[in-house]
């Protein structure tokens, strides 16, 4: 006889990747009948009408797209105005944007209508928890303290509750927990940057373009956001980034302006700065007896390709999948041939995006002339191969 279980899969985190998984399971055709906890102490709420658009936003690729639209998601994301970016202009040092050095991808060249979307974090979460929530799925308002993995069943400590399920899936971020509850480590590189986030405003339209200008210290990313503003995501050392936080608004910008080349003209900053440590991570492993990682809580990578969210999203269709398959086999959602399968998939695919990510930094941090005039080199021999160019943005794509 099976165990007594009060959930099926107990999902802990709905950020936007352990939301994604719910919604996922919750919507899937086989998955559906799956009883479903998804556990957060703070889930977001949907903002309201009319409020400011909040600091922390994401480059979407197509497969996050791909999820959130057979989630049903998508929709509840339109009133935020997710903004569709058509091109990416990338350039190097001291070369020029525009110039012979700069590396355009652009979505007619490879027959897209749009190489992404800019999208509000906590607008995908709590769509995601709402169709979650729709379609059946248990949100319990509280953390997981405590876990038992056993080869029948996983116990969960939920309020000093013990709560037996068949699954746990750890969603809960890059500090996970759970993923030290289950004694799961993996390899850890703190690179010596941190992320500036906010909003600017621009004196020229950005025209649906993402800029990234390579500086020494690390990119300046300038993504399109639907007000016309832009949301800057940059990455330099924690000296420099100490200072630029600090800076009045009026001399940040300056700073900003300056290190944008003036590609959108003047750049003022219209909400706080807040910064952010980055650090490459992959788990050892992403399962174990009744327990699954998936988003954060598996991989963190560096965010110059906007890859991160994207990467989770993949790893959630991809336990979903799997969980499907077992069930329509007459299996069990913990079952470990399944786990396995997917942990196996999911991390050499992610141990292949952050080696990619460490090398595109590496390259550009790196001061020494011959590294700098090759960098110069491959951007423009990379904007003139078209396969080449195809392979990189249906990569980014998703
Ligand atoms: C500056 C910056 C820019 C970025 N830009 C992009 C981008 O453009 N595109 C992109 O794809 N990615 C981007 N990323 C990466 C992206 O932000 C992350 O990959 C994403 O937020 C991870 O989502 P998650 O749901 O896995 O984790 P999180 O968002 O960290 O969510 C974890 C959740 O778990 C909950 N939790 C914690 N502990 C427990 C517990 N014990 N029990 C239950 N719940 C718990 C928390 O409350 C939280 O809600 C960027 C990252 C940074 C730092």
């Amino acid at each position: 006889m099976s165990p007594k279980r009060d959930y099926d899969v107990l999902i802990a985190g709905a950020g936007m990747v352990g939301a994604g998984l719910a919604a996922c399971l919750a919507t899937g055709e086989v998955t559906r009948r799956l009883r479903i906890a998804l556990v957060d102490p703070n889930p977001a709420l949907p903002p309201l009408a009319g409020e400011p658009l909040d600091l922390r936003v994401s480059a979407v690729s197509r497969a996050g797209e791909r999820l959130l639209r057979a989630t049903g998601a998508w929709p509840l994301l339109e009133p935020r105005g997710p903004c569709a970016y058509e091109r990416m202009v990338i350039w190097d040092g001291a070369a020029a944007p525009g110039g012979p050095d700069t590396l355009v991808f652009d979505a007619a060249e490879v027959g897209e209508p749009n190489l992404g979307h800019i999208v509000e974090n906590r607008a995908i979460a709590a769509a995601l928890v709402e169709r979650a929530v729709a379609a059946g799925v248990t949100l319990v308002r509280g953390s997981v303290t405590a876990l038992t993995l056993g080869r029948d069943v996983a116990t969960a400590t939920l309020a000093g509750r013990e709560v037996p399920v068949g699954l746990v899936v750890a969603a809960d971020g890059a500090d996970s927990p759970l993923r030290r509850l289950a004694g799961l480590g993996g390899d850890l590189l703190a690179y010596p940057q941190e992320a500036i986030v906010c909003h600017l405003s621009a004196a020229q339209p950005h025209h649906g373009t993402a800029h990234q200008h390579f500086l020494d210290e690390g990119p300046l990313a300038l993504l399109p956001l639907a007000d016309g503003r832009v949301s800057m995501v940059w990455s330099t050392t924690p000296t420099a980034a100490e200072a630029l936080v600090a800076l009045d608004d009026a001399a940040f910008a300056q700073a900003v302006t300056r290190a944008s080349d003036g590609v959108l003209g003047a750049l003022a900053p219209t909400t706080p700065r807040l910064k952010f440590p980055l650090r490459r991570f992959n788990a050892a492993t992403y399962s174990a007896a009744r327990f699954a990682l998936v988003g954060d809580a598996a991989h963190t990578v560096h965010p110059l390709a906007g890859q991160g969210v994207n990467q989770g999203f993949l790893d959630a269709t991809a336990l979903a999948a799997e969980l499907g398959g077992a069930l329509a086999r007459g299996g069990d959602p913990g079952d470990p041939g399944p786990l396995g399968r997917y942990a196996r998939a999911r991390r050499a695919d992610n141990a292949l995006m952050g080696a990619a990510l460490d090398g595109i930094y590496r390259a550009f941090t790196d001061a020494r002339p011959a590294v700098m005039m090759g960098r110069r080199t491959a951007l423009r021999l990379a904007n003139h191969a078209g396969p080449l160019k195809q392979l990189l943005v249906s990569r980014a794509l998703g």
